[in-house]
Formats: C-alpha cells, sequence, structure tokens
C-alpha cells in the first residue's frame, strides 16, 4: 500500500520534473557551449600569437598546452583548425610554392600534427577550395572562357580527379550543365556560339561526354517535345530550327522511332507554309472546270450562314480553284472569286470566311482546316498580288517566345485537359480569331488530340 503511494508520488514528482529538467538541461547546455567557444577564442587568439612570435621553429604544441593550462582536446582541435585554415589558404590559388611548402612542415610538427590528420586536413581543404571555385563560377549562370580554364588548372593543381570532381561538385555540374543546356536551346535555334558555351560548361565542370551526354539525356525528349511546340507554332519552321532540332535528337540520342511522330508533323508544317508561300498542291475533281483553272482542294464541308432571323445549315462539297471557291449542294450552290475574300479565321474545326460579296461569309466546318486555311492563303495572294498579313489567321497568331516559355512552365510541359506530354501544341483559350490575345492568360498546352477534339465554339 505504502509502496504503490510512494510509487504514484514518485511517478507524479518525474512527470512535473522532466519538464524542469529538459529546460533546465538545455539552457545548462547552452550556457556550456558559450564557455568552450569562449575559451577556444582565446586559446586560439594565444596560440597564433605564439606562433607569430616564434615563426614556429622551436614552438611545441604540448608545451604551450602545459603552460596555459587548457584542456588538452580542446587545445588540439584549436590547433588542428588553425593548421587547415593556414592550409586552405595556400593552396587558394591552386599552387604550393617550395616556400610554403617549408612553412606547411613546419607548422604540422609545431603543432603536432600527425600524418592521418594531414592527410585527412588537405583532402578536405582542397575538395572544399575547388567546390567553392565551382560555385562562384557557376552563380552568375554563364561560364567564360577565362573561368573554364583556371577552373581546370585549379583542379589540376590541387590533384583532384576528374571523377572526383564530379563526386564533389556533382548536383551543382548536373543541374548547371542542364540550365545551360536548356538556356541556349530555348528559343528554337543553337547557334556556333552557343555550341562553344555548353563545351566551355562541359570542360569546367570537369565533365566528361559521357556524363555530360546522360545530365542531358534524361531530359531530351521533355526538351525535344518543347523546343518542338515553341518552333511549329508560328506555323513556319526555319532551316535553323531544323538543325536545331535534329542536333537535340542528336545529343538525347533519341532513335529516329521514337521521334518519327514529329518528323511527320513537321513535314506538314513545312508543306503548310509552302501553300501559304503560294506554291499550292494540284488535286483531282469531278467538277467541271474552265480552262487553265486548277484545283487545289475539295473536301465535305457545312457551311454555316447568319440571316437577320436564323442560323443556317448547309452541308455539301467545298471546292477552292485558282480562280474561284465554290459550294455545291443539293439545297444551295454559290461561288465567289478569292479575290473577295477579306479575312480568314482559323478554328480547329473550319474556317470562318468574311467576303465582300453577296454569300459566302460565314463558317466553313471541314476536316483538316489548317490545311484549308493556308491553301485559302495561298489562293488569295496570288489573287491579290500582296501580302495576306493582315489575316486574322497565321501569322498573328504567332505568340512570343517568352509567352510560350512562361506556359510552358505553367503548365509542367503536359496536356492541361487530359495530361500527355506527347506531341504538344499551344492553344488559344480564347480562340484567336474571337479576339483572344496571346498573353499568358488566354495560351494553353494541349496535346494534338485535344486540340483537335476542341471545339472553338464560345
Ligand atoms: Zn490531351
Amino acid at each position: 500500500m505504502i509502496g504503490a503511494l510512494i510509487l504514484v508520488l514518485t511517478i507524479g514528482a518525474g512527470a512535473a520534473g522532466i519538464g524542469y529538467l529538459i529546460h533546465y538541461n538545455a539552457q545548462e547546455h547552452r550556457a556550456r557551449e558559450a564557455l568552450r567557444r569562449e575559451e577556444e577564442a582565446r586559446f586560439r587568439t594565444a596560440l597564433l600569437h605564439e606562433l607569430g612570435k616564434r615563426r614556429g621553429s622551436s614552438f611545441r604544441l604540448s608545451e604551450f598546452i602545459a603552460k596555459c593550462e587548457v584542456p588538452d582536446d580542446l587545445a588540439r582541435r584549436v590547433a588542428e583548425d588553425v593548421y587547415a585554415c593556414y592550409y586552405r589558404k595556400v593552396i587558394a590559388d591552386g599552387v604550393i610554392a617550395q616556400e610554403e611548402q617549408t612553412r606547411i612542415g613546419l607548422l604540422t610538427r609545431a603543432l603536432e600534427i600527425d600524418q592521418e590528420q594531414v592527410r585527412r586536413i588537405e583532402q578536405y581543404a582542397k575538395e572544399q577550395t575547388y567546390s567553392q571555385a565551382v560555385d562562384g563560377v557557376l552563380a552568375d549562370g554563364a561560364v567564360t572562357d577565362d573561368e573554364a580554364r583556371s577552373l581546370e588548372s585549379l583542379r589540376r593543381g590541387l590533384g583532384i580527379s576528374k571523377q572526383d570532381a564530379f563526386r564533389l561538385t556533382g548536383d551543382v555540374s548536373r543541374s548547371s550543365y542542364l540550365a545551360t543546356f536548356r538556356r541556349i536551346v530555348r528559343d528554337g535555334v543553337v547557334t556556333p556560339e552557343e555550341r562553344a558555351e555548353l563545351l566551355r560548361c562541359k570542360k569546367a565542370l570537369a565533365l566528361s561526354d559521357d556524363q555530360a551526354d546522360s545530365i542531358v539525356r534524361a531530359e531530351a525528349l521533355t526538351l525535344y517535345r518543347e523546343t518542338f511546340a515553341m518552333v511549329v507554332q508560328d506555323g513556319v519552321i526555319t532551316d535553323e530550327e531544323e538543325k536545331t532540332l535534329a542536333w537535340l535528337q542528336g545529343w538525347a540520342g533519341l532513335p529516329d522511332s521514337d521521334v518519327a511522330e514529329y518528323h511527320a508533323r513537321m513535314r506538314i508544317v513545312k508543306r503548310l507554309a509552302a501553300y501559304r508561300e503560294g506554291k499550292l498542291p494540284v488535286v483531282r475533281t469531278r467538277a467541271i472546270l474552265e480552262g487553265g483553272e486548277t484545283c487545289h482542294w475539295e473536301s465535305d464541308c457545312t457551311f454555316e450562314y447568319k440571316t437577320r432571323t436564323r442560323l443556317n445549315e448547309i452541308t455539301g462539297n467545298l471546292i477552292v480553284t485558282s480562280r474561284n471557291v465554290f459550294l455545291a449542294s443539293h439545297s444551295k450552290s454559290f461561288s465567289f472569286k478569292p479575290s473577295k475574300i477579306l479575312d480568314i479565321m482559323r478554328f480547329s474545326n473550319g474556317l470562318e470566311i468574311k467576303v465582300n460579296s453577296g454569300q459566302g461569309s460565314g463558317r466553313y466546318r471541314v476536316a483538316g482546316a489548317e490545311e484549308l486555311e493556308a491553301i485559302l492563303t495561298g489562293v488569295v495572294r496570288k489573287h491579290k498580288y500582296l501580302l495576306c498579313e493582315n489575316y486574322s489567321s497565321e501569322r498573328t497568331r504567332h505568340i512570343p517566345d517568352e509567352v510560350k516559355r512562361e506556359v510552358w512552365d505553367r503548365d509542367g510541359g503536359r496536356c492541361v485537359k487530359c495530361g500527355k506530354s506527347d506531341y504538344l501544341e499551344f492553344d488559344h483559350i480564347i480562340p484567336h480569331a474571337r479576339g483572344g490575345s496571346n498573353s499568358v492568360n488566354n495560351v494553353q498546352i494541349l496535346c494534338r488530340r485535344c486540340n483537335l477534339l476542341k471545339s472553338d465554339r464560345i
């Protein structure tokens, strides 16, 4: 009974006491730490003073410890640190002069630093020096020729192997090399200067070809996709852009099968660009044409047009020739000259055409709106003998690079609808033809499939 009571009391007192004890211990610990640091600092000052006075030659640490009456472990810790500081200063330039070597020898004896300690301190100091130099060079994001050379000679001077260099700065190297790679690829064109910069960066970071390749390869497909989406967005692929994509594919070690879909799309984009320039396709037609008239397009079409009271729909056959645009249907047929076209607006499922004549203004729903738009633009260009750049179509759809980048980052390089990351396109949320702007808020990433499924009605 009494035993139980004592037990209860003990537990009670214990519980109350633990909180106090923790608090007390923490306080006491802090106080002891402060005292120790103070003692170390005092001893360090005294040690440096004594070393300076005696130039190290006749100095022996153990005698000095006895004289100063400080704990042995504390004194030896301070001595080791003094030695490490001196050593770091000496190797900062990557070169140890004969005189410095002598002084280091004297100091190891005076401070009674054994071979094992020497090895450890020196190794650590060299690694620190090298890592800090790398950090310094990478801080501003670009590596100059001089920086690359001096890092390389520092590494050699310190006797750090390439493998060790990569172990030491691996994370920094990895992210910095990748950042450089991304930066130079991002505008869709890699210039010879940029290639040289990448080589410099590789050299400065002491990366082997394999290491450099593996760093980039992991992200290469993503980079390829991003670059591709950026490059094709304005409907034009320049030779430089095409070269950059091929270069990227080579760097990434992407097999042709991985990018076959992209190559196919690239051919389409280039074909459409040629149409817009006036190099038009010739297709067979059952329609009766005049002499010298060629057919450029024929396909099923649903034509929507508004009268004052309602929206009408006609289903028929749309034919675009070198001289006419005409819609043939059982219920109603009409035609107009390409020169009468005032504006062409493309939606994913059709075109809206404004015509300066009695009939023809309205929306043409077709499969392959992109192709029809390109062909019509080319035809109109030939008729008007002028650039059709004021059309609501392709040219002004161009989204500025910085907007594309921001959208790409915001959407994480994925289709916002289905989350897929292959074959992505920049899409205007409010269609460009409906007055939607080229701003970050109005642009999103969709995969080609989701983009084609999206109807542009708002
Ligand atoms: Zn999608």
